[in-house]
């Protein structure tokens, strides 16, 4: 079973991610972009403060061929030894971040990744929805957050990626379940948890 999870910088992914993860037997955490060295490698090149010039296209390119080695190396081979895996980010962080956000098309990015992933889409996407105010709020209140190229973006960015998501919420609502992650850290990791253990015993 593979559980993706989405949303805004800001929403507590990570942190909820690890709650569950500890919760629970028989589960592979990993992230995108990154998880497996080469992918490490193009996150740092995507990401770093200096890559201003990089063009959106080349942008998603690099997402996609990184998901692309994650999947063969790391998401695949668990999946088939029946490992639950749990992804931190996932194709649709491409098509809310460069498909809606920078402008690129949905659609587009959706088709260079459909090339990278074959049929490895996720059983389960858990989308933590917030506001781009509150979630910029938290970001900057975590000291020990990485800073990367994208905290350069402005609100209007941040609101145009949560615009991404409520796109792929309606295009894909049988695989996307949202959760409101402005709630306390113990609701929304309640409500998470809850989710991933009714998909897993399903
Ligand atoms: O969630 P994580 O900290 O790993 O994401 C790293 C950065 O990359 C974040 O600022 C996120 O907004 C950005 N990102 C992006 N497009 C993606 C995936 C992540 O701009 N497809
Ligand atoms: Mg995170």
């Amino acid at each position: 079973i593979f559980i993706t999870f989405e949303g805004p910088d800001g929403a507590g992914k990570t942190t909820i991610i690890n709650m569950v993860t500890e919760q629970l037997e028989n589960v592979l955490l990993t992230r995108e972009p990154g998880g497996i060295d080469i992918a490490e490698q193009i996150r740092r090149v995507i990401l770093a403060r200096e890559n201003t010039a990089m063009d959106p296209r080349t942008e998603a390119l690099l997402y996609a061929a990184a998901r692309r080695q994650h999947l063969m190396e790391k998401v695949k081979p668990a999946l088939e030894e029946g490992i639950v895996v749990l992804c931190d980010r996932f194709v649709d962080s491409s098509l809310a971040y460069q498909g809606h956000a920078r402008g690129l098309g949905i659609d587009e990015v959706l088709k260079i990744n459909q090339f990278a992933i074959e049929d490895m889409m996720p059983d389960l996407t858990i989308y933590f929805d917030i506001e781009p105010e509150l979630g910029l709020k938290r970001i900057n209140k975590n000291k020990g957050r990485e800073v990367n190229r994208l905290d350069l973006e402005n609100l209007d960015f941040h609101h145009k990626v949560r615009e991404g998501y409520a796109i792929l919420m309606e295009r894909f609502p049988n695989r996307i379940v949202k959760i409101d992650a402005s709630d306390t850290l113990e609701k929304v990791f309640e409500k998470t948890i809850k989710l991933v253990i009714e998909k897993i015993e399903q």
